[in-house]
């Protein structure tokens, strides 16, 4: 069986706002929200890259360009949703996911659970093949700062018997 690898990185300024702030298509209840042209889901996006690189298909950005006004204020789970279809057009299906939330504040263990069934369900997998880890930067950096927000994602994957 042709099992194959993925990595995927994001990070988001965060700014005060009333606009929600989606981590895994979950709102978060918070104050501020990511600066993004997409709805600026960093959890989701680290996801289809992760996705993309192991399919070797480009990434996020050559997929769905920033500078294509179709993209602004964009549902990040439609990425998600065509990501998924390439995968399962290509005969490959998700074993795992491991992710990481890097945020100051707040904390998002609360949402993990919701986090974590709403990516099951977009992406048709079991809920115990995603995990949704969070962690802080101990207040170091940008992130520490409140300033902003980075997600770590790896994926494995594997071919469709045929
Ligand atoms: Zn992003």
């Amino acid at each position: 069986m042709s099992y194959k690898i993925g990595q995927g990185f994001d990070a988001h300024q965060l700014i005060v706002s009333s606009k929600p702030f989606l981590l895994g298509g979950v709102s978060i209840d918070c104050n501020f929200t990511v600066e993004g042209h997409s709805d600026g889901d960093a959890l989701i996006h680290s996801i289809v890259d992760a996705i993309l690189g192991a399919l070797n298909e480009s990434d996020i950005g050559h997929h769905f360009p920033s500078s294509n006004p179709k993209y602004k204020n964009f549902s990040s789970s439609e990425f998600l949703l065509f990501t998924k279809d390439l995968l399962n057009k290509k005969k490959y299906s998700i074993c795992n996911i491991d992710a990481t939330i890097i945020l100051q504040k707040p904390s998002i263990s609360k949402y993990r659970d919701k986090i974590k069934n709403n990516l099951s369900k977009l992406l048709e997998i079991p809920v115990d093949q995603v995990s949704i880890k969070a962690t802080t930067t101990d207040r170091l950096g940008f992130i520490g700062r409140g300033e902003g927000i980075a997600v770590l994602s790896n994926i494995l994957i594997v071919e469709e018997k045929a």
